[in-house]
C-alpha cells in the first residue's frame, strides 16, 4: 500500500488506536490534541504530535493540515469542539474527513455539513462483534 497521511484529532482511545494502528502499518500519522498530558502519553505511536486545539483556524493551518490525505476527528464528548472543527476542516479544503459521533444527533449533524464517513463506536463494534458471533467458525458461543 502507498504510504498516505494522516492527521488524528483527539488522542483518546479511540484516536490513539487508530493512530497506532496506521502508524504499524507504516503511514504517516500526526497526532493532535489539546491535552498535553495525552500528547505526551500517546506520542510513540505518531510521526509527530502537536499540543493545539483543533477549533483554532490558526493552529489548524500551523500544521498544514489541508495537506493530509486523510483527517481523523476522534473528539467525541465534547460536541461543540467536535462540530467546530470539522467545519473549519471543511472551509480549509480537507476532502476526506472521518469523524467520530458519539449519538445519532451529533451524527446527524457531522452529515450534513458533509462528514464523508461517520463512525459510532459502541455501536460499530457491538454490530460486529454480533456478526462475529453468527459466522460459522464461532458456534461455541
Ligand atoms: P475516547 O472514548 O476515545 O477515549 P475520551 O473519552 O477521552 O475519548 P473525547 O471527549 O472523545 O474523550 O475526547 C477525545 C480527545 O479529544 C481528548 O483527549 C481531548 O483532550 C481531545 N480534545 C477535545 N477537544 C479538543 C480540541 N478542541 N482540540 C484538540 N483536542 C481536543
Amino acid at each position: 500500500m502507498a504510504k498516505k497521511s494522516y492527521a488524528v484529532i483527539g488522542l483518546g482511545r479511540f484516536g490513539t488506536s487508530v493512530a497506532r494502528r496506521l502508524h504499524e502499518a507504516g503511514q504517516e500519522v500526526l497526532g493532535i490534541d489539546i491535552n498535553e498530558e495525552k500528547v505526551e502519553a500517546s506520542d510513540m505511536y505518531f510521526t509527530h504530535a502537536v499540543i493545539a486545539d483543533s477549533t483554532e483556524e490558526k493552529a489548524l493551518n500551523s500544521v498544514g493540515i489541508k495537506n493530509f490525505d486523510c483527517v481523523i476527528v476522534a473528539i467525541g464528548n465534547d460536541i461543540q469542539s467536535s462540530i467546530l472543527t470539522v467545519m473549519l476542516l471543511k472551509n480549509l479544503g480537507v476532502k476526506n474527513i472521518i469523524a467520530k459521533a458519539l449519538g445519532k444527533r451529533h451524527g446527524q449533524v457531522l452529515e450534513s455539513i458533509g462528514v464523508e464517513w461517520i463512525i459510532y463506536p459502541e455501536r460499530d463494534m457491538g454490530e460486529r462483534v454480533a456478526n462475529q458471533l453468527l459466522s460459522p467458525n464461532m458456534l461455541n458461543y
